[in-house]
């Protein structure tokens, strides 16, 4: 293939009404990469700050539907000092 693309990713702080997100974005096409998919096999890239966050909001409210079951805890025996 000769079009391959070739990112030069640089650190940008990404900033949307207050909202602030490190971010790798591409010099050249000003992709931004989603933090939380990484530049891998599975990115997501965006062109407009706004839809990156609203990407990021989806990964909350999937985050979200994760149960988190703590384990039952019996109470400690508390040790008698003599
Ligand atoms: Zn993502």
């Amino acid at each position: 293939m000769s079009l391959q693309w070739d990112p030069k990713w640089e650190e940008v702080v990404i900033d949307v009404e207050g909202i602030r997100v490190k971010a790798l974005q591409d010099r050249i096409t000003k992709l931004i990469a989603c933090p939380i998919c990484g530049v891998g096999d599975r990115a997501s890239y965006f062109f407009s700050p706004r839809d990156l966050i609203n990407h990021l909001f989806a990964h909350t409210s999937r985050a979200q539907r994760i149960q988190v079951v703590a384990p039952t805890t019996e109470p400690e025996e508390e040790e008698e000092e003599e």
